[in-house]
């Protein structure tokens, strides 16, 4: 599926197998390192009303700044990561920066939600449920303005344990959000006893070359009609072209999240865009 082919279709194409296998060695040997050194950094993608084009939240995308300046983006070592056993800690420090950019946004007058994206592993960690609890009272963050993406497998594999800490957090007003919707395992079951607040629709169905269209069109409406009619909070990603921000607003998702508003900037493009006096994009 789309997901598969992105970036590994990418990276055999775009360079040889030596210069991929050297750079994976870098990866490797460099992670716990780079968290000693504070090499990451923390990238926004601003998620837009598609009706008012008003930026309403952005999702923090976590990247890797080398010392040449060369940016690794996270494909390439949230698996390396994992397996070197740095998830959790590589997980706290993106939701600490995300949740202090959250605050210096809405202490400038920003009404945004800040959504992170949290792997299965880092929500498995025995501390993952205290830190976030932590850190909305270090921010002071209102209600409802961090949200937790996590993908399809999560809910599946997770376990017991998982839940009680999302449900707990959702109490204490965090929202959950499904990533990457429609590529995973979950069924239809899940999605009316499971803690979810928000639907991400893969950019699978939704983005293609040609942008003059949606790639599924029948798929989407079903997966828009759906989850409006269950009441969840739905956000299309990967919209590239103005054709596809109206279909999809046409269909009755309200928001939306691509390239045809804004790439993930870093936070100092976030603010000329949030100055800009609506703060409005594309359309
Ligand atoms: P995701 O959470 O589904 O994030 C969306 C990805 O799609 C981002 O890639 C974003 O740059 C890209 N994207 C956004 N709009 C468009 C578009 O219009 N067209 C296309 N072709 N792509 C678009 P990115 O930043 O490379 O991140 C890839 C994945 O890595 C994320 O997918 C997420 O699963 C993971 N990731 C990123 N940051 C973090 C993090 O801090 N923690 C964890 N655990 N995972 C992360
Ligand atoms: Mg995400
Ligand atoms: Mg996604
Ligand atoms: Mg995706």
């Amino acid at each position: 599926e789309c997901k598969k082919l992105g970036a590994a279709h990418h990276l055999v194409f775009t360079e040889g197998l030596q210069a991929r296998l050297q750079r994976e060695t870098r990866v490797e040997n460099g992670l716990q390192q780079a968290l000693r050194n504070n090499e990451f950094e923390l990238h926004y993608q601003p998620i837009v009303d598609l009706e008012s084009r008003e930026i309403v939240g952005v999702e923090a995308l976590v990247r890797w700044r080398l010392s040449t300046g060369e940016l690794i983006m996270p494909n390439e070592f949230i698996g390396e990561a994992a397996r070197v056993g740095l998830t959790a800690q590589l997980g706290e420090w993106v939701l600490e920066e995300a949740c202090s950019q959250l605050r210096e946004w809405l202490d400038l007058g920003y009404d945004l939600t800040m959504s992170v994206n949290i792997s299965p592993r880092h929500l498995r960690h025995v501390e993952f449920e205290q830190k976030v609890i932590d850190l909305l009272a270090q921010y002071d963050l209102p209600l409802g303005s961090l949200i937790l993406e996590l993908t399809e497998e999560v809910f599946v594999d997770s376990g017991v344990a998982s839940f009680y800490s999302l449900n707990a957090l959702r109490n204490l007003g965090v929202k959950i959000a499904i990533d990457d919707f429609g590529t995973g395992y979950s069924s239809m079951r899940y999605l009316k006893t499971l803690p979810i607040d928000r639907i991400k629709i893969d950019r699978c169905f939704v983005s293609e070359d040609n942008v003059e269209q949606l790639s599924d069109p029948m798929i989407t409406q079903a997966i828009i009609f759906l989850c409006s009619g269950l009441h969840f909070d739905l956000v299309a990603e990967g919209i590239e072209s103005e054709a596809q921000a109206k279909h999809l607003y046409q269909q009755g998702c309200r928001k939306g999240q691509g390239y045809w508003f804004s790439k993930p900037l870093m936070k100092q493009d976030i603010n000329a865009l949030l100055a800009k006096k609506e703060a409005s994009v594309a359309g």
